[in-house]
């Protein structure tokens, strides 16, 4: 029973290695966040041991009765969170959550519309070497080349042509509000579905700085480590007449047993996103994406859709002479991280995309507000004007990591 470090030093040292990456960086990834000690403490316990196959009051294994109990109050608790009639917390990633949900709704071979992969939708919205490509008859609603916003005309043209069964909203790089209420409108024209895959925006929703899909959506699947700020894994909210559909579509129907311990920190975070400290939370996400994009924009850069309504946003720098690869590499040399990212109608192929994808969930977790955001804006074109410049990037560097320190992150488990 030795501890970690004498027991694996190698990964005990990779370990300590990332706390320190992610305690001396600025993590602008937008679909990442950092846990609370609360909820990492529960992801790392003895229920990892568990098999619970089954819901609450019908396991397959004997011993579930703190399981049950767990997985009770995680129910309850997202229910609660976000007014729905059913949840189910037992997706291992939202991929699986979206699975299930299209295992519920469709069969293999009929019609789903999502927004294009290339226009800010996810893989698991219709990408052809994604499952839901492969099982899937896939159509794509694209933005406006105008507005770079959702072109609800088209969309609902499209779906009258093709009869989709199943109509998906939400995606992974789409920096605006989908327009929840048009959508639902558009399905029952067509007699589809409506599934909204709010994984990016889920804490928004909690927090109450977005509209919420609940209301409109059949299906509503969701990650809940990136807004909403718990441990990797999904989640899907129905109403009662899809209970029990979604319920065998996640058990026996795409995964065997549910990981215990996560559900647990599922649970612990839904209570910290039920907390009046998280309305703040997500409306200071949105404001310091607000800030951020314009302090951007000021320095000469375009926004794609001209800003956003979300933690989110998208940046065309190839406008500005550089591929998103290069731009994510010269940021990551300055200690910032973001990811690059094709943008609507990129001419670019995806390795080397004209945009870069940034957000705000993670740094305002560490408590940076709108003076930091102008100041990291600042930072940002400075490296990328500088990005063949090593010790420029160097500077700005050391100049993020005087942030960091006054934003410690995981204190406790650095001083080991
Ligand atoms: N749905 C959306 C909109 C996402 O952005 C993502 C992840 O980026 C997923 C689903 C998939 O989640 P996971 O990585 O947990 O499978």
């Amino acid at each position: 029973n030795a501890p970690l470090a004498a027991a694996d030093p190698e990964i005990a040292a990779q370990i300590q290695n990332e706390i320190k990456r992610q305690h001396e960086g600025l993590e602008m990834i937008a679909s990442e966040n950092f846990v609370s000690r609360a909820v990492l403490e529960a992801a790392g316990t003895v229920f990892t041991n568990k098999y619970a196959e089954g819901y609450p009051g019908k396991r397959y294994y004997g011993g579930c009765e703190y399981a049950d109990i767990v997985e009770d109050i995680a129910r309850a608790r997202a229910k609660q969170l976000f007014n729905a009639d059913h949840a189910n917390v037992q997706p291992h990633s939202g991929s699986q959550a979206n699975a299930a949900a299209y295992m519920t709704l469709l069969n293999p071979g009929d019609c789903i519309l999502g927004l294009d992969l290339a226009h800010g939708g996810h893989l698991t919205h219709g990408h052809k070497l994604n499952f839901s490509g492969k099982l899937y008859r896939i159509v794509g609603y694209q933005v406006r080349k105008d507005t770079e916003t959702v072109d609800y005309d088209e969309l609902e043209a499209t779906a009258i042509r093709e009869k989709p069964k199943v109509i998906v909203g939400g995606g992974s790089a789409y920096p605006r509000q989908f327009d929840f209420p048009r959508m639902r409108a558009i399905a029952d024209k067509v007699g589809a579905y409506l599934m909204v895959d709010m994984a990016h925006f889920a804490g928004l929703v909690a927090g109450g700085a977005h509209p919420s899909p609940v209301p409109h959506a059949h299906v509503v699947t969701t990650t809940t480590h990136k807004t909403l700020r718990g441990p990797r894994a999904g989640m899907i909210l129905c109403n009662q007449d899809l209970a029990a559909g979604i319920d065998r579509s996640v058990f026996p129907g795409q995964q065997g047993g549910p990981l215990i311990h996560i559900v647990a920190a599922k649970a612990v975070a839904f209570k910290e996103a039920l907390a009046p400290e998280f309305a703040t939370y997500a409306k200071q996400v949105v404001t310091n994406a607000k800030v951020l994009a314009e302090a951007i924009a000021a320095e000469g850069y375009r926004i794609i859709s001209g800003g956003t309504d979300t933690h989110v946003m998208l940046i065309d720098v190839f406008q500005k002479g550089m591929l998103g690869s290069e731009a994510e590499h010269a940021l990551g040399e300055a200690g910032i991280t973001v990811n690059k990212n094709a943008i609507p109608y990129d001419t670019n192929p995806p390795m080397k995309p004209s945009g870069i994808r940034i957000g705000t969930p993670a740094l305002t977790t560490r408590g940076m507000k709108e003076p930091e955001m102008r100041i990291i804006a600042g930072w940002i074109a400075q490296a990328l004007e500088h990005r063949t410049d090593p010790s420029k990037l160097r500077q700005i560097r050391g100049q993020v990591l005087e942030m960091a320190e006054n934003f410690p992150l995981y204190g406790w488990l650095r001083d080991k």
